[in-house]
């Protein structure tokens, strides 16, 4: 790319969440490079995806207005009502989509699924793939340096890239994050994330479950072909040991876990575990370079959130470019850029911290949290309109 030519938008990664922002970016009419090591590989509905994601109300709202919520949710799974308990008594909280005016609550969706049908949005938009490829350095005229009109990157194949605005979407071990100069507040939990899909004795009901155990809590969420996908949250040991036992043992000890809510758990598919952290970026831009998505912030999966504060991320950076679009402006200008990040990190700050706190109280049999989480549960379901607060909160409308 010659210097006097830059791109008005590289976005680095292409998970949900780049893919997402430079697809947003296209569509507003804007010249978008993306970067990315892997080839993401096609979808397939019989090859399933063990990372499989609760999307709220604004982020389909949001794939909906980019023109691919049409390719995804045939394959999706609509969530109608979701329930969630403490499996040491006390109240339950019940939310139904009907008693909101919805049709569903939510929908489930394979991350391939989301990140093939994205992928293909880029390419018959026309965005520039280089992929696979990395970026490697941050060059010349960079962030705060030079004539400060654009960030050039050094990519691994002795390339540079110029663009007006940079989008860091690589994950929560960004490199691009490091090179940016942006320091991290890190917690590890502890914890992994169990994830596999099972076949239970009766119907999911297309419900999403949560029953919050000492250990960590266990969410069965309802699969398009019958079966649920499970997040279990477990000490690392823990995990380490349900990932290395038999099927029938794993089957056994899920059903108790699960109190046997859908009767028993008769198969189960390969497994995987997740490292659970909680991290946040102590700003979200870096002169001309915005961080998105876990890349920026990561929080605890016991909500099902962490892939929709992303996709709010990708909300608010489209608000922001149409408006500066609409008045002329420069879409990088760093002042602008820095009020989207003071918002946006104050939003992830109050999820990662509320999640975090949630994880704390449930994850322990010590008596007082014990009986103050019975408490919270049965008020959250006995004061009238509460539930559909959360909902909403949590939905995003
Ligand atoms: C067990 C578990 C369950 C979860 N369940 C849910 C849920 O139900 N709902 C929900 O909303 N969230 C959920 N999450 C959170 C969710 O997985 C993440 O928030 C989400 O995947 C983040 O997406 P992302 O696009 O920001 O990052 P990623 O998905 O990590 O994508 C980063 C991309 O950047 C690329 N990349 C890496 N390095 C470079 C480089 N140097 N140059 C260029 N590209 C690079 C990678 O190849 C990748 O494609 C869960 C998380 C866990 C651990």
């Amino acid at each position: 790319m010659r210097r006097r030519d830059p791109f008005d938008v590289v976005v680095v990664g292409a998970g949900v969440v780049g893919s997402a922002t430079a697809l947003a970016c296209a569509r507003e009419g804007l010249r978008v490079a993306v970067v990315e090591p892997r080839v993401p590989a096609a979808w397939h509905a019989d090859a399933q995806d063990l990372r499989v994601f609760a999307l709220a109300q604004d982020g389909i709202d949001l794939l909906d207005d980019l023109d691919v919520w049409g390719a995804i949710a045939p394959h999706a799974q609509p969530y109608r009502s979701m329930r969630v308990w403490d499996a040491a008594g006390g109240g339950e909280l019940c939310f139904e989509a009907q008693r909101y005016g919805r049709d569903a609550l939510g929908w489930i969706a394979e991350g391939a699924l989301l990140a093939d049908r994205l992928w293909s949005a880029l390419q018959l938009a026309g965005v520039t793939l280089r992929c696979p490829q990395a970026v490697v350095g941050i060059d010349g005229d960079g962030v705060e340096s030079g004539d400060g009109s654009a960030v050039a990157l050094r990519l691994d194949d002795h390339s540079t890239l110029r663009a007006r605005l940079v989008i860091a979407a690589d994950g929560a071990d960004s490199k691009l994050r490091d090179m940016a100069g942006i320091a991290l507040v890190r917690h590890d939990y502890g914890q992994r994330g169990l994830v596999a899909f099972v076949q239970t004795e009766m119907a999911h009901a297309d419900t999403a479950w949560q029953r919050f155990l000492p250990t960590g809590p266990l969410a069965f969420l309802p699969f398009r072909d019958g079966r649920s996908s499970i997040v279990w949250t477990l000490p690392d040991a823990e995990a380490a040991r349900l990932l290395a036992v038999d099927d029938a043992t794993f089957c056994a000890e899920l059903t108790r876990a699960f109190d046997a809510t859908l009767g028993e758990v008769v198969a189960v598919s390969q497994r995987a575990a997740f490292p659970l952290r909680r991290q946040l970026a102590e700003r979200f831009v870096a002169g001309r370079i915005v961080l998105c998505g876990d890349a920026a912030h990561a929080v605890h999966p016991l909500a099902g959130q962490g892939l929709n504060v992303g996709l709010r991320d990708v909300i608010a950076l489209r608000k922001m470019l149409r408006a500066a679009r609409m008045r002329g402006a420069d879409i990088g200008a760093p002042h602008r850029l820095a009020r989207w990040g003071r918002e946006r990190r104050s939003e992830s700050a109050v999820a990662a911290w509320t999640f975090d706190g949630i994880n704390r109280l449930f994850s322990t049999d010590a008596p007082l949290p014990t009986l103050l989480r019975g408490h919270l549960l049965g008020l959250g379901g006995r004061v009238p309109g509460m539930d559909g607060l959360l909902w909403k909160r949590a939905a995003g409308v």
